[in-house]
């Protein structure tokens, strides 16, 4: 087979349909009962996530909002809860709203073509093709990770696949490449080879069905492609992060702006001035505040900077009868419970710090 046999006569999809039957992943939770809700769950789930971590997120989802209709009328600190853990939380939101969508302007119903689907919030163009492609059997391609490695692999394509030069060209090759039946077969192939034989590191060509063909096998250089993005250095960022407890034990959270980093979830009250920690603490909250223990300061990476967090406990000083206290904006707060935790979506260092709390007290 040739590069040029790959477009012409279906050999390309033919050799991955057939290694497919013998060998593909056909037993992942949403490989059953493949719906466009099911499947949609997924794609947004394995976005930027391994499938071993995505499949108790998933299945927990699934017990919880079986139908999109249930996911529809959760309210956002619920989904955010289920989705607690798995990073990314605008996925999350988008998935809330895009829930709504089909609700209201499809009658609970996921719309039968790629552009209708694109126009959900949170739905590109890949996870519109995968939908289309597993759960409808409609001709689409699709391209997320997996794909542009075996790809700029077997054609030895140069520049970083982010590079809109390259993004089309991928397009270009992968819609040409799609064949007309067995749609979603195809791109569950197109998974499954880059995730289990055309590996980031270590890829296993000898058992690749393209490997009498593979430009960058032939030439040794599997290694070289994708090529990176062009390396820039993170900017590094510090908050303070104030970990304050009333009488009964509970600790203030206070609910981030709805855009934003860990948008919607809820978290500890930042401050910013190492030399005023109990005053500013005071001014945001109005809680009058005992004296602050600093502890070690760690470092949380985010896709676009560093945040180094230094966390600060704390408790309240005076708290009035009855009230446990005083806050100024209580739709913006709570209290946490330790002992009975309230289902919210909390962001994985607030996780962390809240158990290390726990064992303090
Ligand atoms: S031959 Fe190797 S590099 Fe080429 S597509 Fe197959 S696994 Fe990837």
């Amino acid at each position: 087979m040739t590069q040029k046999d790959a477009y012409t006569d279906n050999s390309f999809s033919q050799r991955l349909l057939k290694w497919f039957d013998a060998h593909g992943r056909k037993h992942l939770p949403w490989q059953q009962n493949k719906t466009p809700y099911r499947v949609w769950i997924s794609e947004i789930m394995l976005q930027q996530t391994q499938v071993t971590t995505v499949i108790p997120y998933y299945q927990k989802f699934m017990e919880r909002f079986p139908e999109v209709t249930d996911l529809a009328v959760a309210s956002e600190d619920e989904v955010l809860h289920f989705w607690s853990g798995l990073g990314y939380y605008s996925r999350a939101r988008n998935l809330h709203k895009a829930a709504k969508k089909v609700v209201s302007e499809f009658s609970g119903t996921f719309p039968r073509s790629v552009e209708q689907l694109m126009a959900l919030p949170g739905i590109g163009r890949s996870t519109a093709g995968a939908i289309a492609s597993i759960s409808m059997g409609i001709r689409a391609p699709i391209m997320d990770g997996n794909v542009k490695r075996v790809l700029t692999r077997y054609f030895a394509i140069h520049g970083w696949p982010g590079q809109t030069r390259v993004a089309n060209d991928l397009w270009e090759i992968a819609e040409k490449l799609t064949p007309e039946s067995r749609t979603g077969d195809y791109t569950q192939v197109m998974m499954d080879l880059g995730a289990t034989v055309c590996k980031r590191s270590k890829p296993t060509c000898q058992a690749c069905p393209l490997e009498d063909s593979c430009i960058a096998h032939k030439l040794g250089q599997e290694r070289l492609f994708p090529e990176s993005k062009p390396k820039k250095d993170k900017p590094e960022k510090s908050t303070i992060m104030l970990m304050v407890v009333n009488q009964n034990g509970e600790i203030l959270l206070e609910k981030r702006p709805p855009s934003g980093i860990w948008g919607g979830l809820w978290s500890f009250p930042e401050i910013s001035d190492p030399e005023q920690i109990t005053e500013e603490a005071q001014d945001k909250t109005g809680l009058m505040l005992r004296d602050y223990d600093i502890w070690q300061p760690f470092r949380h990476t985010f896709s676009h900077y560093h945040l180094d967090i230094t966390p600060a406990l704390t408790f309240v000083e005076y708290p009035e009868e009855n009230t446990n206290c005083v806050i100024k904006d209580s739709d913006a707060y709570c209290w946490f419970a330790l002992t009975r935790p309230p289902e919210l979506g909390l962001a994985a260092p607030v996780k962390k710090l809240l158990q290390k709390v726990e064992r303090t007290l």
